[in-house]
This record gives structure tokens, C-alpha cells and sequence, in this order.
């Protein structure tokens, strides 16, 4: 990948004062408080803060689920906050990639068909696209199970699929929302090595969000946040775990 020589310097999203306020009736939930971050290509972050304290939130406006209350989300030189739902679906496609706990797989759709998925938006041949999507499958260690349906596949192994599935597309962006929140001690540990083995290798900038202090090893910085605020962020990569560099199979 070129833009490798500049990973210590690039930032990729931009927070700038971002709010967040839902409004239920009489009562207001403040779940984003005046955010201020830089994100920077090539690291994994991880989000931590207990249950209600705005992870979610962050995640989704960053993703452009969501609209801010207030604030700005820079993108490529562009507010996300202010994109149209049109923009923003194609944002999402091009550029960002999602792991989330509960998988979300579509049930009827074989591991390959689910894997391809994010691809279908691309100009790009059906043959070339299963192509990129079972080597991502080989590389996550599926690729003997291409035609099953997630009934047929362990939850580990639905997370292989959609782990595949986050990173076929090259994101420049992805999410990880508690990935490993469904999974066995040992299931843990082979996820978050795939998943930061991926964005390291591919130089990407990973948000990691979890309640679970243990997954932060696998991080270059822990942003802490508590009822909407960014409490704290430490540096923590000089304690980080050896993920490999691992040449997962992938030649795209
Ligand atoms: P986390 O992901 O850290 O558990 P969330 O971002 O989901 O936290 O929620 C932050 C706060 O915002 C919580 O108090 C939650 O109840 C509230 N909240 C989240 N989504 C909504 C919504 N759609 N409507 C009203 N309140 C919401
Ligand atoms: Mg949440």
C-alpha cells in the first residue's frame, strides 16, 4: 500500500466538538458531550467505558448512522454530519468496514455471498468479486466452508465471515463493536489477533469499542469515555501485544 510511509502523521476522521442529545419526552440523555479526537491512519483504537456511556453513539455518528446535535465530523475534508443519506450510504460502502457482536450475517446468503456483499456496490465482475471475497475467506481461515449458511457455522466462525466481510473491501475506516462480546476465552484471543493482524497489515485505522479492559492490549491507544465525555486517552503501545504481521493468504 503507498500511503504507508506517512501512517505516523495522517489523520483519517476528526472530531471536532461533537454533542450528542436524544430527547425522550421531557428528559434529555446528553450521550455524546463535546467530543473533540483525531483519529490517525494505521492505529487501533479501543473505546472503553461501561454500559450508557456513549460508545455506540460515538461509533454510529462516525459512521454517519447517526447525526450529531452538534459538531463536525471531518472526513476527507468533508463533515459527515451534514452529508445526505445518499452520500452517506455510498461513504459507507467505499470506506468503511464493520465487525459487529452479534455478527449480523444474513441468514439465507452462503459465506461466500455473505462476504462479497460489500462488493456488489463496486464496478467489478461477479467472478472477480468472488474471487477477492474467498481469498478473504481462506485468509480468516474458512475457505473450505464457503457454501455454508451461519446456522451451519459455530458463532467463532461466523465471526470469521464477518470479519472477511469488514475488511474485502479495503475500508479506511473500521469498526469493531464488543466483536468477541459472543465468544469463548480462547475464540477471544484468535479473533482480536485476526482482526488487528488485518487493520495492521492493511494499515488501517480501527475503532475497537469494548467494556473489557483485557482486549486494550491488542490497541495503540485506549480512549477512555464516561456519560459522554472523553475522560482520558493513553498511550499504550509500547504494552502491546505481538500481533504477527502474518501474511494471511491475502493478494489483492
Ligand atoms: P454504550 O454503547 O456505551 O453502551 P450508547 O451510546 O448506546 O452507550 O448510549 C449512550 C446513552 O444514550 C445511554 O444513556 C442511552 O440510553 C442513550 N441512548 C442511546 N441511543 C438512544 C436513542 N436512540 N434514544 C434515546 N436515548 C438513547
Ligand atoms: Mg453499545
Amino acid at each position: 500500500m503507498s500511503s504507508k510511509n506517512n501512517a505516523a502523521s495522517e489523520i483519517v476522521v476528526q472530531l471536532k466538538g461533537v454533542s450528542k442529545i436524544y430527547r425522550m419526552g421531557e428528559e434529555r440523555i446528553v450521550a455524546l458531550n463535546d467530543v473533540n479526537l483525531d483519529f490517525y491512519k494505521g492505529k487501533i483504537y479501543c473505546l472503553l467505558g461501561v454500559s450508557g456511556s456513549g460508545k455506540s453513539t460515538l461509533l454510529n455518528i462516525v459512521a454517519g448512522l447517526e447525526k450529531p446535535t452538534k459538531g463536525e465530523i471531518i472526513f476527507k475534508g468533508r463533515d459527515i454530519g451534514r452529508m445526505s443519506e445518499r452520500r452517506l450510504a455510498l461513504f459507507r460502502q467505499r470506506y468503511i468496514g464493520f465487525v459487529f457482536q452479534q455478527y449480523n450475517l444474513m441468514p439465507t446468503l452462503t459465506a461466500l455471498e455473505n462476504t462479497t456483499l460489500p462488493l456488489i456496490f463496486r464496478r467489478m465482475s461477479k467472478r472477480v468479486r468472488n474471487k477477492k471475497a474467498m481469498a478473504m475467506l481462506q485468509a480468516v481461515g474458512l475457505g473450505e466452508r464457503y457454501k455454508h449458511r451461519p446456522s451451519q457455522m459455530s458463532g467463532g466462525q461466523q465471526q470469521r465471515v464477518s470479519i472477511a466481510r469488514a475488511f474485502v473491501n479495503d475500508p479506511q475506516i473500521v469498526f469493531a463493536d464488543e466483536p468477541t462480546g459472543n465468544l469463548d476465552t480462547k475464540t477471544t484471543t484468535e479473533m482480536m489477533n485476526l482482526i488487528c493482524g488485518m487493520a495492521k497489515k492493511h494499515n488501517q485505522m480501527m475503532i475497537l469499542v469494548t467494556h473489557n479492559l483485557e482486549l486494550s492490549k491488542y490497541c495503540d491507544e485506549i480512549i477512555y469515555i464516561s456519560d459522554g465525555k472523553i475522560e482520558k486517552i493513553e498511550d499504550v503501545s509500547a504494552q502491546k501485544v505481538e500481533i504477527g504481521d502474518a501474511d494471511f493468504g491475502i493478494s489483492n
